[in-house]
C-alpha cells in the first residue's frame, strides 16, 4: 500500500515516512502544497496524509482538487487544535478522517488500518484474500490452506496490488509506478523478475491462483480452477 505524506514541517514528514516504512507501507513525502498536489494527482497512492496549513496551496484546496478529479483514495487530514472550521470543511470536501496535532503515531497507524478495513482493503485479521490465497499485510505472509511463506517487500507490494484488483489487468507501467515510484528508473525487466518469483511462490504453496501474462498489456491474477 502506497501512502503520500504532504506536510511542510520536514522533520514531521520525514519521521512519518520513516515510521510508515517500518510498518510496511511504501511512503513518500512532499513538503509543500504544489508538489503535494502534483503527486496526489498521479493517482498512484492508496492513501494520503494531508496537512491543512501548507505553503503555496493549502491542504483543503488540494483535497477539493483531487476529489474533483475523481481521485477517491482515503485522505487523513492533519489539523492544528484551533482549526475546527477547517476540520468541518475538510470532511465536507471529502476527507475520510483527521488527526489533531500533536498526535500519537499509534493513533494515526490505527486510523490508517481502520480506513483500509472500511474500504474493504483488509479484514479484521489484517488479511486480504483472493480465491484460495490470503496475504497478511502485517507479516507479509502469503498463505494457501496450511501452506504459507514470507514475501519480500517488493513481492509483497506487487501481490497486494494484484489481490486488491482481482481479475483486472495490471500493466507493467502501473506496477513500476506503484512499487518503485513514478520517478524511478526501474524497468520492465525488474517487474518480470518479481513476477517470476511470485509465480514460483504461488506454485510452492500449491495455490490454484496464477499470474497470467496478458500479452502486450500486463498481468492478471486469476483462479486457474
Ligand atoms: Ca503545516
Amino acid at each position: 500500500m502506497r501512502i503520500l505524506v504532504v506536510e511542510d514541517e520536514e522533520a514531521i514528514a520525514d519521521a512519518l515516512v520513516h515510521i510508515l516504512t517500518k510498518n510496511k507501507y511504501i511512503a513518500n513525502a512532499c513538503y509543500d502544497g504544489e508538489s503535494g498536489l502534483d503527486d496526489a494527482l498521479t493517482g498512484i497512492y492508496d492513501l494520503i496524509i494531508l496537512d491543512i496549513m501548507l505553503p503555496k496551496i493549502n491542504g483543503l484546496e488540494i483535497l477539493n482538487t483531487i476529489r474533483n478529479q475523481n481521485i477517491s483514495c482515503p485522505v487523513i487530514l492533519l489539523t492544528a487544535k484551533d482549526e475546527i472550521s477547517d476540520k468541518v470543511k475538510g470532511l465536507d470536501y471529502g476527507a475520510d478522517d483527521y488527526v489533531t496535532k500533536p498526535f500519537a503515531i499509534d493513533e494515526l497507524l490505527a486510523r490508517i488500518r481502520c480506513l483500509q478495513r472500511r474500504n474493504g482493503i483488509v479484514n479484521n485479521d489484517n488479511l486480504i484474500n483472493f480465491s484460495d490465497i490470503s496475504l497478511n499485510i502485517q507479516t507479509y505472509e502469503l498463505s494457501c490452506m496450511e501452506n504459507s511463506l514470507h514475501l519480500g517487500l517488493k513481492e509483497f507490494s506487487i501481490m497486494e496490488v494484484f489481490i486488491s484488483n482481482p481479475n483486472k489487468v495490471i500493466s507493467k507501467e502501473k506496477l513500476i509506478e506503484k512499487i518503485w515510484g513514478y520517478e524511478s528508473d526501474a524497468e520492465y525487466n525488474n517487474v518480470e523478475v518479481y513476477i517470476s518469483f511470485l509465480r514460483k511462490k504461488l506454485n510452492h504453496i500449491n495455490s490454484k491462483s496464477v499470474i497470467k501474462t496478458v500479452r502486450g498489456v500486463g498481468y492478471r491474477l486469476e483462479d486457474s480452477k
